[in-house]
């Protein structure tokens, strides 16, 4: 396991459980984000949320006294646009099964993209679409219906590279639990018996874009998660240094457990311990 770096180049936040919780943040996570600046890192948060915009991030973040500019946030979304510009750059032609946030963003990034709910015509009934595709983004859509997902496995079916912003089979809501990403995934990789490459985390593809456009080494960079299942696996299979808050999903029993790919360098009950791990001054 990596050690902590002590002078950080690179800090990467995940969001909810974290820097907030809800619409409230948590208690010291602005005074540790301040502190990260100071220090002269570079500051990036991380959410496999794939439906809204970095746009909509920075107003959420402004609204809890963060100032954060749209090419500091990485959404699960943005990680498979700037993965497709790294590494495909053949694909021009996106079928997105999303959000109507994950739309604008392949469509701000240049994309030729177009949503299920208008690929294909409306009586869609199983035959061919009358286009082809490069590649399906398939994410979180909480209007999916059995035509959406007959219209983007068919166009996996015909060809299209198939890619999954995140594979969160479970979508936590202050309600309840409603089906997440990876419920969505699951029902098109059974259907066209393709498994898509999946970007967000626990898979390592959002972590290694971010140290891609950086430039900073996974030596120099640290994560900070709440999530062992997503932020910590994702983290350890970039080979990067974590710090597990327990702010979110995670209690001291449970972190005292984990062991593998879920366990983190190193443990803070909240930001200013966080902070204290950073060798970080707090104003
Ligand atoms: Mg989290």
């Amino acid at each position: 396991m990596a050690a902590l770096p002590s002078d950080p180049r690179l800090v990467i936040f995940d969001l909810d459980g974290v820097v907030y919780r809800g619409t409230q943040p948590i208690a010291g996570a602005v005074d540790l984000i301040e502190a990260v600046h100071a220090a002269g890192a570079l500051v990036r948060y991380a959410t496999n949320n794939s439906m809204h915009t970095r746009e909509e991030y920075v107003e959420r973040l402004r609204r809890m006294g963060i100032r954060a500019a749209a090419d500091e946030i990485v959404t699960s979304t943005s990680a498979t646009v700037d993965h497709l510009r790294s590494h495909c750059p053949d694909v021009r032609t996106v079928l997105t099964l999303g959000a109507p946030g994950m739309l604008a963003e392949f469509r701000a990034a240049g994309y030729e993209a177009t949503s299920a709910a208008e690929a294909g015509p409306q009586d869609w009934n199983g035959a061919d679409l009358p286009q082809p595709f490069d590649a399906v983004v398939a994410g979180l859509d909480p209007r999916v219906d059995y035509r959406r997902l007959g219209i983007a496995a068919s166009a996996i079916r015909a060809g299209a590279r198939f890619f999954a912003t995140n594979a969160d089979v479970q979508y936590p809501t202050p309600d309840g639990v409603v089906p997440g990403a990876g419920a969505i995934i699951a029902a098109l990789a059974a259907t066209s018996g393709v498994e898509p490459l999946v970007i967000g985390k626990p898979q390592p593809a959002m972590f290694a874009g971010i140290l891609e456009q950086t430039a900073c080494a996974a030596s120099a960079s640290i994560i900070i998660g709440d999530n062992p299942d997503a932020d910590l696996v994702a983290a350890n299979r970039a080979g990067i240094a974590s710090v597990l808050v327990l702010t979110g999903v995670t209690d001291a029993e449970a972190a005292a457990a984990l062991d593998g790919e879920r366990r983190a360098t190193a443990v803070a009950n909240d930001p200013a311990q966080a902070a204290a791990l950073l060798g970080l001054a707090l104003s």
